[in-house]
């Protein structure tokens, strides 16, 4: 039996046999979707965008300047569809097996795939606030705008200057769905890493807080993390490709 194969099998025993499943994943769960990820070198994102553009100061001071990039990239982003990983993740919720899922995405994929227990610790790009108001629209409705010539994009209750409520350089992660995740990240019996270095905090003392509480844990990424020596099962495949013979494994189980 090949690797890939003896970690899926071993991976659905575990699954199988917990009763407090949570999965984190970071931008690597994505990449097979299409959506780079801006923190490996060479994706080329970071090289043609000014960091300032996505940091607070440098979206107060020239909003126009971040939605002149998204004319390129979010038509991107908005083409990306969910891949194994993220189907895999909802199947799993579906068959009430997985209590929830943490993220540090903000590409809005894991609703795509039909996931509706989902934390999103640095917001969702599928979303816009109002500076001002706080109220929330649709993104694609605001991009609607820009492209019609309204640059920056401006709140239809206010007036307003509409920000992506995704967590710019220099803001703070909401509130809730962090609380929300340390709560599961406390209760968990398996804690499933999934395409995160595990290196950005404080989204990386999830983990932590699960060992601490008794829970194992298992780390699929195709990089080192600073938790694979405590990882019961650690997993460097394909994200995809893993997680399609993980639901083949599952099916075979089920009929
Ligand atoms: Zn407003």
């Amino acid at each position: 039996m090949s690797n890939l194969k003896e970690n899926a099998k071993q991976f659905v025993d575990m699954i199988l046999s917990s009763s407090n499943l949570v999965a984190m994943t970071g931008a690597g769960i994505s990449t097979e979707s299409g959506i780079p990820d801006y923190r490996s070198p060479g994706s080329g994102l970071w090289e043609k965008m000014d960091q300032s553009v996505v940091s607070l100061s440098g979206f107060i001071e020239k909003p126009s300047r971040y939605y002149d990039y998204s004319l390129e990239l979010y038509p991107i982003r908005r083409a990306a569809k969910p891949n194994p990983g993220h189907d895999l993740l909802a199947e799993l919720e579906n068959r009430e097996i997985l209590k929830g899922i943490i993220t540090q995405n903000v590409d809005g994929l894991h609703q795509d795939a039909g996931s509706g227990e989902v934390h999103e610790l640095h917001g969702s790009l599928r979303q816009a606030v109002c500076m001002d108001c706080s109220v929330l629209q649709s993104m694609d409705e605001a991009m609607e705008r820009v492209l019609s010539g309204q640059n920056p994009p401006l709140c239809q209750e206010c007036g307003g200057v509409l920000k992506p409520n995704a967590v710019f350089f220099g803001e703070a992660l909401p509130v809730r769905p962090w609380e929300r995740s340390v709560e599961l990240s406390r209760n968990a019996d398996l804690f499933i890493a999934i395409g995160s270095s595990l290196l950005v905090s404080p989204a990386n003392t999830l983990p932590d807080i699960a060992i601490r509480n008794g829970s194992k844990i298992i780390v699929l990424n195709n990089t080192p993390t600073p938790f694979d020596g405590e990882a019961e099962l650690l997993v460097r495949d394909q994200i995809g490709e893993f997680s399609s013979v993980v639901m083949e494994i599952l099916s075979a189980k089920n009929s």
